[in-house]
């Protein structure tokens, strides 16, 4: 299958720290399958490190106050030019730009509430099929549904 993650996923120090969030299950979940690395915040031209971001209401901001939802738009839109024949998306969650079901408030306080990031909306009104990090069994499933009826 055509597999789109997010690099951060991959082990790119791409997040707002310039940290990764390698994660090794999903690494070896997708091995024998086409990846395309994507990276939102980076196709929107964000520096390294930057601010934190967070969405409030239908907008993102950065810690210190600033509207960042065009940038942020605009990388995702270039971003999901490169997954749009992907079967599925593979996300990391709680992201103001990948994440999947949950994201924080837009209080820079830590607090999390029901929610997609810009891009994995896009990937959503697109039909494609996402999933976060953290549904590891989901995935092993869509990928190879025989082993799972088993
Ligand atoms: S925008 Fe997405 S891929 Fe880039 S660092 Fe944030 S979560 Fe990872």
């Amino acid at each position: 299958m055509r597999i789109g993650i997010s690099a951060c996923l991959l082990g790119d120090k791409v997040r707002y720290d310039q940290t990764d969030k390698r994660n090794e299950d999903i690494i070896n979940l997708l091995k024998g399958h086409e990846i395309i690395r994507i990276c939102p915040e980076m196709s929107a031209g964000f520096s390294l490190p930057h601010e934190p971001l967070e969405i409030r209401g239908n907008s993102v901001f950065s810690k210190s106050g600033e509207d960042v939802s065009s940038k942020l738009l605009e990388g995702s839109r270039s971003c999901f030019k490169m997954i749009k024949d992907c079967d599925l998306v593979i996300l990391k969650s709680k992201s103001p730009s990948c994440g999947y079901k949950k994201i924080y408030d837009g209080s820079f306080s830590g607090r999390l509430i029901d929610g997609n990031g810009i891009f994995t909306s896009l990937c959503i009104e697109n039909g494609i099929t996402v999933f976060n990090e953290l549904q590891l069994e989901e995935i092993k499933e869509y990928l190879n549904p025989a082993d799972s009826a088993q």
